[in-house]
Protein backbone atom coordinates (compact mmCIF):
# COMPACT_ATOMS: atom_id res chain seq x y z
CA UNK A 1 0.00 0.00 0.00
CA UNK A 2 1.26 3.61 -1.04
CA UNK A 3 1.92 5.54 1.68
CA UNK A 4 0.60 8.56 0.57
CA UNK A 5 -3.42 7.31 0.13
CA UNK A 6 -4.08 9.06 3.32
CA UNK A 7 -3.00 12.12 2.41
CA UNK A 8 -6.11 12.92 0.57
CA UNK A 9 -8.16 15.23 3.19
CA UNK A 10 -6.26 17.95 5.78
CA UNK A 11 -7.04 17.04 9.08
CA UNK A 12 -4.97 16.07 11.91
CA UNK A 13 -4.02 12.73 10.53
CA UNK A 14 -2.61 14.22 7.08
CA UNK A 15 -0.96 16.63 9.49
CA UNK A 16 0.80 14.18 11.47
CA UNK A 17 1.68 12.05 8.47
CA UNK A 18 2.96 14.94 6.71
CA UNK A 19 5.47 15.55 9.84
CA UNK A 20 6.71 12.06 9.69
CA UNK A 21 7.25 12.46 5.80
CA UNK A 22 9.59 15.54 6.63
CA UNK A 23 11.51 13.98 9.57
CA UNK A 24 11.76 10.38 7.65
CA UNK A 25 14.01 12.29 5.11
CA UNK A 26 16.78 13.00 7.73
CA UNK A 27 16.25 9.23 9.56
CA UNK A 28 19.18 6.84 9.67
CA UNK A 29 20.69 3.56 9.75
CA UNK A 30 17.39 1.81 9.77
CA UNK A 31 15.49 0.21 6.28
CA UNK A 32 12.68 2.00 4.73
CA UNK A 33 10.19 -0.51 5.10
CA UNK A 34 10.36 -0.28 9.47
CA UNK A 35 9.35 3.40 8.65
CA UNK A 36 6.47 3.21 6.16
CA UNK A 37 4.68 1.14 8.22
CA UNK A 38 4.42 3.57 10.85
CA UNK A 39 2.20 5.76 8.74
CA UNK A 40 -0.41 3.19 9.60
CA UNK A 41 -2.19 2.35 13.05
CA UNK A 42 -1.26 -0.48 14.28
CA UNK A 43 -5.05 -1.57 15.66
CA UNK A 44 -8.33 0.45 15.60
CA UNK A 45 -11.60 -0.14 16.87
CA UNK A 46 -14.95 1.39 16.81
CA UNK A 47 -17.67 1.12 19.18
CA UNK A 48 -21.05 2.08 19.04
CA UNK A 49 -23.27 1.68 22.27
CA UNK A 50 -26.08 2.75 23.97
CA UNK A 51 -26.32 4.69 27.16
CA UNK A 52 -29.54 5.07 29.25
CA UNK A 53 -30.23 9.49 29.80
CA UNK A 54 -31.88 10.77 32.76
CA UNK A 55 -34.97 11.39 30.95
CA UNK A 56 -35.60 7.55 30.32
CA UNK A 57 -34.57 7.92 26.58
CA UNK A 58 -31.46 6.12 24.91
CA UNK A 59 -28.81 7.85 23.12
CA UNK A 60 -26.12 5.72 20.99
CA UNK A 61 -22.71 7.23 21.27
CA UNK A 62 -19.83 6.50 19.32
CA UNK A 63 -15.94 5.74 20.24
CA UNK A 64 -12.50 4.72 19.53
CA UNK A 65 -9.40 3.42 20.62
CA UNK A 66 -6.63 3.28 18.31
CA UNK A 67 -3.56 1.93 18.95
CA UNK A 68 -0.19 3.27 16.97
CA UNK A 69 2.89 0.72 18.03
CA UNK A 70 3.13 -1.53 19.81
CA UNK A 71 6.84 -2.07 19.23
CA UNK A 72 8.54 -0.29 22.02
CA UNK A 73 6.37 -1.83 25.01
CA UNK A 74 1.89 -1.68 26.31
CA UNK A 75 0.32 1.38 24.61
CA UNK A 76 -0.46 4.69 26.22
CA UNK A 77 -2.70 7.81 25.49
CA UNK A 78 -5.38 9.78 27.00
CA UNK A 79 -9.24 9.50 26.27
CA UNK A 80 -10.75 12.92 24.98
CA UNK A 81 -14.67 13.46 25.43
CA UNK A 82 -15.17 16.15 22.22
CA UNK A 83 -18.30 16.43 19.57
CA UNK A 84 -15.49 16.90 17.38
CA UNK A 85 -13.70 13.86 17.94
CA UNK A 86 -13.23 11.80 14.81
CA UNK A 87 -11.18 8.73 13.65
CA UNK A 88 -8.49 10.35 11.55
CA UNK A 89 -7.83 12.75 15.06
CA UNK A 90 -7.56 9.75 17.00
CA UNK A 91 -4.94 8.08 14.83
CA UNK A 92 -3.17 11.54 14.53
CA UNK A 93 -2.39 11.63 18.34
CA UNK A 94 -2.00 7.75 18.62
CA UNK A 95 0.55 8.78 16.11
CA UNK A 96 2.40 11.48 18.42
CA UNK A 97 1.98 9.24 21.76
CA UNK A 98 4.66 6.93 20.03
CA UNK A 99 6.66 9.44 19.41
CA UNK A 100 6.52 11.57 22.50
CA UNK A 101 7.28 8.17 24.30
CA UNK A 102 9.99 7.11 21.91
CA UNK A 103 11.40 10.86 22.96
CA UNK A 104 10.89 10.61 26.40
CA UNK A 105 12.38 6.99 26.55
CA UNK A 106 9.78 5.46 28.40
CA UNK A 107 8.79 1.70 27.65
CA UNK A 108 5.44 2.93 25.59
CA UNK A 109 4.27 2.77 22.60
CA UNK A 110 1.15 4.99 21.58
CA UNK A 111 -2.36 5.16 21.80
CA UNK A 112 -5.39 7.27 21.92
CA UNK A 113 -8.74 7.19 22.21
CA UNK A 114 -12.22 9.58 22.33
CA UNK A 115 -15.88 9.37 22.13
CA UNK A 116 -17.79 11.57 20.38
CA UNK A 117 -20.12 13.66 23.32
CA UNK A 118 -20.15 16.90 24.52
CA UNK A 119 -19.57 16.28 27.76
CA UNK A 120 -21.06 19.70 29.31
CA UNK A 121 -25.01 18.16 27.98
CA UNK A 122 -24.63 15.45 30.17
CA UNK A 123 -25.48 14.89 33.48
CA UNK A 124 -22.69 13.33 35.77
CA UNK A 125 -24.93 10.39 35.69
CA UNK A 126 -24.89 10.55 32.38
CA UNK A 127 -21.81 10.76 32.14
CA UNK A 128 -21.16 8.11 34.78
CA UNK A 129 -23.00 5.60 32.56
CA UNK A 130 -21.06 6.45 29.17
CA UNK A 131 -17.76 6.45 30.81
CA UNK A 132 -18.32 3.10 32.24
CA UNK A 133 -20.02 1.44 28.86
CA UNK A 134 -17.32 3.01 26.94
CA UNK A 135 -14.45 1.77 29.38
CA UNK A 136 -16.21 -2.29 28.93
CA UNK A 137 -16.55 -1.74 25.10
CA UNK A 138 -12.67 -0.90 25.11
CA UNK A 139 -12.25 -3.23 27.38
CA UNK A 140 -11.04 -5.74 24.37
CA UNK A 141 -8.23 -3.66 24.08
CA UNK A 142 -7.43 -2.19 27.53
CA UNK A 143 -5.48 -3.78 30.22
CA UNK A 144 -2.49 -2.77 32.65
CA UNK A 145 -0.20 -4.76 30.92
CA UNK A 146 -1.41 -3.74 27.37
CA UNK A 147 -2.80 -0.43 27.22
CA UNK A 148 -3.35 1.93 29.86
CA UNK A 149 -5.66 5.05 29.06
CA UNK A 150 -5.41 8.81 30.80
CA UNK A 151 -6.99 11.88 30.62
CA UNK A 152 -7.10 13.95 28.28
CA UNK A 153 -9.63 17.07 27.18
CA UNK A 154 -12.71 16.71 29.09
CA UNK A 155 -11.97 14.26 31.14
CA UNK A 156 -10.10 13.75 34.34
CA UNK A 157 -9.36 12.11 37.52
CA UNK A 158 -13.09 11.24 38.06
CA UNK A 159 -13.51 9.68 34.91
CA UNK A 160 -10.44 7.93 35.43
CA UNK A 161 -11.53 6.60 38.64
CA UNK A 162 -15.05 5.14 36.60
CA UNK A 163 -12.79 3.97 34.32
CA UNK A 164 -10.44 1.63 36.89
CA UNK A 165 -13.28 0.94 38.83
CA UNK A 166 -15.39 -0.79 35.81
CA UNK A 167 -12.59 -2.57 34.80
CA UNK A 168 -12.13 -4.14 38.12
CA UNK A 169 -15.54 -5.48 38.73
CA UNK A 170 -14.79 -7.37 35.84
CA UNK A 171 -11.75 -9.15 37.05
CA UNK A 172 -13.00 -9.20 40.34
CA UNK A 173 -9.80 -7.56 41.80
CA UNK A 174 -8.56 -4.11 41.59
CA UNK A 175 -6.40 -3.35 38.84
CA UNK A 176 -4.57 0.34 39.99
CA UNK A 177 -2.30 0.22 37.20
CA UNK A 178 -5.31 -0.17 34.25
CA UNK A 179 -5.55 3.74 33.91
CA UNK A 180 -3.65 6.49 34.77
CA UNK A 181 -4.60 10.05 36.04
CA UNK A 182 -6.57 8.76 38.60
CA UNK A 183 -7.69 10.39 42.36
CA UNK A 184 -4.61 10.07 44.82
CA UNK A 185 -7.25 7.95 46.96
CA UNK A 186 -7.18 5.34 43.64
CA UNK A 187 -3.99 5.11 43.27
CA UNK A 188 -2.89 8.13 41.94
CA UNK A 189 0.41 9.43 41.51
CA UNK A 190 1.25 12.87 43.59
CA UNK A 191 2.05 15.27 41.02
CA UNK A 192 0.73 14.00 38.06
CA UNK A 193 -2.21 16.38 37.62
CA UNK A 194 0.20 19.34 37.36
CA UNK A 195 2.69 17.06 35.59
CA UNK A 196 1.81 18.33 31.79
CA UNK A 197 1.93 22.13 33.03
CA UNK A 198 5.36 21.82 34.89
CA UNK A 199 7.04 20.33 32.04
CA UNK A 200 5.65 22.69 29.57
CA UNK A 201 7.37 24.86 32.10
CA UNK A 202 10.80 23.12 32.43
CA UNK A 203 11.23 23.00 28.98
CA UNK A 204 10.86 26.45 28.17
CA UNK A 205 13.05 27.45 31.18
CA UNK A 206 15.62 24.80 29.71
CA UNK A 207 15.51 26.26 26.28
CA UNK A 208 15.65 29.84 27.74
CA UNK A 209 18.83 28.87 30.10
CA UNK A 210 20.65 27.83 26.85
CA UNK A 211 20.38 31.57 25.02
CA UNK A 212 21.17 33.30 28.98
CA UNK A 213 17.75 34.04 29.69
CA UNK A 214 15.00 33.53 31.92
CA UNK A 215 11.22 33.25 32.29
CA UNK A 216 11.74 35.89 34.81
CA UNK A 217 10.11 39.37 33.60
CA UNK A 218 8.96 37.71 30.13
CA UNK A 219 4.99 38.22 28.53
CA UNK A 220 3.20 35.02 27.99
CA UNK A 221 -0.46 34.18 26.79
CA UNK A 222 -1.94 30.63 26.92
CA UNK A 223 -5.09 29.59 25.10
CA UNK A 224 -6.78 27.27 27.07
CA UNK A 225 -7.13 27.00 31.07
CA UNK A 226 -7.76 23.61 31.91
CA UNK A 227 -5.41 21.34 33.23
CA UNK A 228 -2.41 21.89 30.94
CA UNK A 229 -3.17 25.81 29.98
CA UNK A 230 -4.01 26.58 34.13
CA UNK A 231 -0.62 24.65 35.18
CA UNK A 232 0.92 25.91 32.36
CA UNK A 233 -0.04 29.48 33.19
CA UNK A 234 0.34 29.41 36.95
CA UNK A 235 3.96 27.36 36.52
CA UNK A 236 5.57 30.09 34.06
CA UNK A 237 4.21 32.88 36.78
CA UNK A 238 5.32 31.79 40.01
CA UNK A 239 9.27 32.08 37.85
CA UNK A 240 8.54 35.24 37.15
CA UNK A 241 6.66 35.85 34.19
CA UNK A 242 4.08 38.35 33.51
CA UNK A 243 1.22 36.73 31.95
CA UNK A 244 -1.13 39.11 30.07
CA UNK A 245 -3.80 36.63 28.40
CA UNK A 246 -5.43 33.42 28.76
CA UNK A 247 -9.14 31.97 27.27
CA UNK A 248 -10.76 29.39 27.10
CA UNK A 249 -13.99 27.34 24.99
CA UNK A 250 -16.09 30.62 26.55
CA UNK A 251 -13.78 33.44 25.47
CA UNK A 252 -10.58 34.98 26.65
CA UNK A 253 -8.96 38.01 29.02
CA UNK A 254 -5.98 40.13 28.86
CA UNK A 255 -4.40 42.74 31.20
CA UNK A 256 -1.25 44.17 29.42
CA UNK A 257 -0.13 44.57 33.41
CA UNK A 258 -0.53 40.93 33.97
CA UNK A 259 -3.25 38.66 35.21
CA UNK A 260 -3.07 37.72 39.02
CA UNK A 261 -3.06 33.50 37.86
CA UNK A 262 -3.68 32.09 41.21
CA UNK A 263 -6.67 34.70 41.79
CA UNK A 264 -7.73 33.62 37.79
CA UNK A 265 -7.80 30.09 38.95
CA UNK A 266 -9.90 30.80 41.92
CA UNK A 267 -12.25 32.51 39.39
CA UNK A 268 -12.68 29.65 37.35
CA UNK A 269 -13.77 27.48 40.12
CA UNK A 270 -16.03 30.10 41.28
CA UNK A 271 -17.84 30.85 37.75
CA UNK A 272 -16.48 28.13 35.47
CA UNK A 273 -14.78 30.13 33.52
CA UNK A 274 -12.29 32.72 33.13
CA UNK A 275 -14.42 35.44 31.16
CA UNK A 276 -15.28 38.71 33.18
CA UNK A 277 -12.21 37.95 35.18
CA UNK A 278 -12.21 41.27 37.76
CA UNK A 279 -9.83 44.11 35.56
CA UNK A 280 -9.25 42.25 32.47
CA UNK A 281 -10.63 43.17 28.80
CA UNK A 282 -12.08 40.51 26.75
CA UNK A 283 -10.15 38.88 23.95
CA UNK A 284 -11.45 36.02 21.21
CA UNK A 285 -9.38 33.13 21.03
CA UNK A 286 -8.19 34.34 17.17
CA UNK A 287 -7.27 37.38 18.88
CA UNK A 288 -5.09 36.43 21.57
CA UNK A 289 -2.58 34.28 19.17
CA UNK A 290 -1.62 37.14 17.66
CA UNK A 291 -1.33 39.61 21.21
CA UNK A 292 2.29 41.00 22.11
CA UNK A 293 4.22 38.39 23.67
CA UNK A 294 7.46 37.05 24.31
CA UNK A 295 5.66 33.16 25.04
CA UNK A 296 2.68 32.12 23.45
CA UNK A 297 1.60 28.74 25.04
CA UNK A 298 -1.16 26.93 23.02
CA UNK A 299 -2.85 24.66 25.56
CA UNK A 300 -6.22 24.32 24.31
CA UNK A 301 -6.93 22.37 20.95
CA UNK A 302 -5.07 20.98 17.46
CA UNK A 303 -4.96 23.04 14.13
CA UNK A 304 -4.94 27.15 15.86
CA UNK A 305 -1.40 27.82 14.29
CA UNK A 306 -2.52 27.87 10.50
CA UNK A 307 -1.05 29.84 7.17
CA UNK A 308 -3.54 32.24 8.08
CA UNK A 309 -2.26 33.68 11.15
CA UNK A 310 1.49 32.18 11.53
CA UNK A 311 2.48 35.67 9.71
CA UNK A 312 0.55 37.68 12.50
CA UNK A 313 2.23 36.22 15.54
CA UNK A 314 4.16 38.37 17.82
CA UNK A 315 5.26 35.74 20.18
CA UNK A 316 9.38 34.94 19.48
CA UNK A 317 8.59 31.13 21.52
CA UNK A 318 5.52 28.85 21.39
CA UNK A 319 5.55 25.87 24.04
CA UNK A 320 3.16 23.56 22.73
CA UNK A 321 0.80 22.39 25.62
CA UNK A 322 -1.19 21.31 23.22
CA UNK A 323 -1.30 18.56 20.83
CA UNK A 324 -0.84 19.20 17.38
CA UNK A 325 -2.02 23.10 17.68
CA UNK A 326 0.62 24.09 14.20
CA UNK A 327 0.18 22.66 11.08
CA UNK A 328 3.02 21.78 8.77
CA UNK A 329 2.44 25.34 6.67
CA UNK A 330 2.81 27.54 9.96
CA UNK A 331 5.59 25.47 11.25
CA UNK A 332 7.34 26.62 7.74
CA UNK A 333 6.33 30.47 8.52
CA UNK A 334 7.61 30.10 12.28
CA UNK A 335 11.03 28.95 10.96
CA UNK A 336 11.63 31.78 7.85
CA UNK A 337 10.71 33.83 10.47
CA UNK A 338 12.79 32.57 13.02
CA UNK A 339 10.11 31.73 15.91
CA UNK A 340 11.12 29.24 17.76
CA UNK A 341 8.65 26.42 18.08
CA UNK A 342 9.08 23.98 21.67
CA UNK A 343 6.89 21.55 20.08
CA UNK A 344 4.21 19.33 21.33
CA UNK A 345 6.47 15.92 21.46
CA UNK A 346 8.53 17.38 23.79
CA UNK A 347 6.48 20.74 25.63
CA UNK A 348 3.66 18.31 26.86
CA UNK A 349 5.78 15.30 27.66
CA UNK A 350 6.00 15.60 30.92
CA UNK A 351 1.88 14.06 31.48
CA UNK A 352 2.45 10.92 29.88
CA UNK A 353 6.17 10.53 31.74
CA UNK A 354 4.15 11.18 35.29
CA UNK A 355 1.59 8.51 33.82
CA UNK A 356 4.45 6.03 33.25
CA UNK A 357 5.60 6.67 37.13
CA UNK A 358 1.82 6.44 38.25
CA UNK A 359 1.97 2.78 36.09
CA UNK A 360 5.29 2.00 37.67
CA UNK A 361 4.21 2.68 41.29
CA UNK A 362 0.71 0.83 40.85
CA UNK A 363 2.74 -2.24 39.85
CA UNK A 364 4.63 -2.43 42.43
CA UNK A 365 2.24 -0.92 44.62
CA UNK A 366 4.54 1.70 46.28
CA UNK A 367 4.44 5.30 46.14
CA UNK A 368 6.74 7.92 45.65
CA UNK A 369 7.36 11.03 47.45
CA UNK A 370 5.84 14.60 45.32
CA UNK A 371 9.42 15.47 45.67
CA UNK A 372 11.23 12.82 44.09
CA UNK A 373 8.66 12.89 40.88
CA UNK A 374 9.37 16.65 40.14
CA UNK A 375 12.82 15.54 40.37
CA UNK A 376 12.67 12.66 37.76
CA UNK A 377 10.35 14.95 35.78
CA UNK A 378 12.47 17.47 35.61
CA UNK A 379 15.56 15.78 34.93
CA UNK A 380 13.75 13.58 31.91
CA UNK A 381 12.30 16.43 30.21
CA UNK A 382 15.59 18.22 30.50
CA UNK A 383 17.73 14.99 29.17
CA UNK A 384 15.09 14.83 26.10
CA UNK A 385 14.80 18.69 25.30
CA UNK A 386 18.78 18.21 24.91
CA UNK A 387 18.66 15.00 22.60
CA UNK A 388 16.39 16.69 20.40
CA UNK A 389 18.05 19.94 20.04
CA UNK A 390 21.42 18.20 19.60
CA UNK A 391 19.66 16.54 16.63
CA UNK A 392 18.34 19.60 15.66
CA UNK A 393 21.69 21.77 15.40
CA UNK A 394 23.91 18.80 13.92
CA UNK A 395 21.39 18.27 10.94
CA UNK A 396 20.20 21.58 10.36
CA UNK A 397 16.61 21.22 11.19
CA UNK A 398 13.52 22.49 13.22
CA UNK A 399 13.03 21.00 16.32
CA UNK A 400 10.18 19.43 15.62
CA UNK A 401 11.52 17.47 13.02
CA UNK A 402 14.48 16.79 15.28
CA UNK A 403 12.12 15.39 17.82
CA UNK A 404 10.60 13.01 15.41
CA UNK A 405 13.56 12.21 13.46
CA UNK A 406 14.50 10.99 17.47
CA UNK A 407 11.59 9.22 17.62
CA UNK A 408 11.46 7.25 14.50
CA UNK A 409 14.63 6.08 14.73
CA UNK A 410 13.82 4.81 18.38
CA UNK A 411 10.94 2.95 16.93
CA UNK A 412 12.12 1.78 13.29
CA UNK A 413 15.46 0.31 15.24
CA UNK A 414 13.32 -1.64 17.99
CA UNK A 415 10.85 -2.58 15.02
CA UNK A 416 14.54 -3.76 12.58
CA UNK A 417 15.53 -6.09 15.74
CA UNK A 418 12.27 -7.52 16.13
CA UNK A 419 12.31 -8.10 13.04
CA UNK A 420 9.21 -9.48 10.82
CA UNK A 421 6.82 -12.09 12.53
CA UNK A 422 6.23 -14.79 11.14
P1 LIG B 1 -8.95 20.19 29.48
O1 LIG B 1 -10.25 19.63 29.08
O2 LIG B 1 -8.54 20.13 30.92
O3 LIG B 1 -8.87 21.73 29.04
C1 LIG B 1 -9.10 22.16 27.74
C2 LIG B 1 -9.18 23.68 27.74
O4 LIG B 1 -9.34 24.15 26.40
C3 LIG B 1 -10.37 24.22 28.52
O5 LIG B 1 -10.01 25.44 29.15
C4 LIG B 1 -11.40 24.47 27.42
O6 LIG B 1 -12.37 25.45 27.80
C5 LIG B 1 -10.49 24.98 26.32
N1 LIG B 1 -11.09 24.84 25.00
C6 LIG B 1 -11.85 23.84 24.52
N2 LIG B 1 -12.25 24.12 23.26
C7 LIG B 1 -11.69 25.30 22.94
C8 LIG B 1 -11.71 26.12 21.80
N3 LIG B 1 -12.42 25.75 20.71
N4 LIG B 1 -11.03 27.29 21.84
C9 LIG B 1 -10.34 27.65 22.93
N5 LIG B 1 -10.29 26.92 24.06
C10 LIG B 1 -10.96 25.77 24.05
O7 LIG B 1 -7.85 19.50 28.54
P2 LIG B 1 -6.30 19.37 28.78
O8 LIG B 1 -6.03 18.04 29.38
O9 LIG B 1 -5.78 20.61 29.43
O10 LIG B 1 -5.77 19.30 27.27
C11 LIG B 1 -5.47 20.47 26.51
C12 LIG B 1 -4.53 20.10 25.39
O11 LIG B 1 -3.34 19.54 25.93
C13 LIG B 1 -5.06 19.04 24.42
O12 LIG B 1 -4.56 19.33 23.13
C14 LIG B 1 -4.46 17.75 24.93
O13 LIG B 1 -4.38 16.74 23.95
C15 LIG B 1 -3.10 18.25 25.36
N6 LIG B 1 -2.40 17.42 26.34
C16 LIG B 1 -2.96 17.09 27.53
C17 LIG B 1 -2.23 16.35 28.45
C18 LIG B 1 -2.74 16.04 29.82
O14 LIG B 1 -1.98 15.48 30.63
N7 LIG B 1 -3.96 16.37 30.16
C19 LIG B 1 -0.94 15.91 28.13
C20 LIG B 1 -0.39 16.26 26.90
C21 LIG B 1 -1.13 17.03 26.02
Amino acid sequence: MSTTTSHTTENAYTVALKQLDRAAQHVEGVDRWAIDRLHYPQRELTVNFPVKMDDGSVEVFTGYRVHHSTLRGPTKGGIRYHPEVDINEVRALAMWMTWKCAIVGIPYGGAKGGVVVDPALLSLRELEHLTRRYATEISILMNPKGDIPAPDVNTNAQIMAWIMDTYSMHQGFTSLAVVTGKPIEMGGSLGRNTATGRGVMFVIRESLRQQGKTIKGLVAAVQGFGNVGSISALSVYQEGARVVAVSDVRGGIYNPQGLDIPKVIEHVEYTGSVVNFPGSQSVTNAELLLLPCDILIPAALGNQLTEDNAKDVKAWMIAEGANGPTTPEADLIFDERGIQVLPDVVANAGGVTVSYFEWVQDLEWFFWSAEEIEKRLETILVNSFNAVKDISIKKHIDMRTAAQVLAVERVAKAQMISGLYP
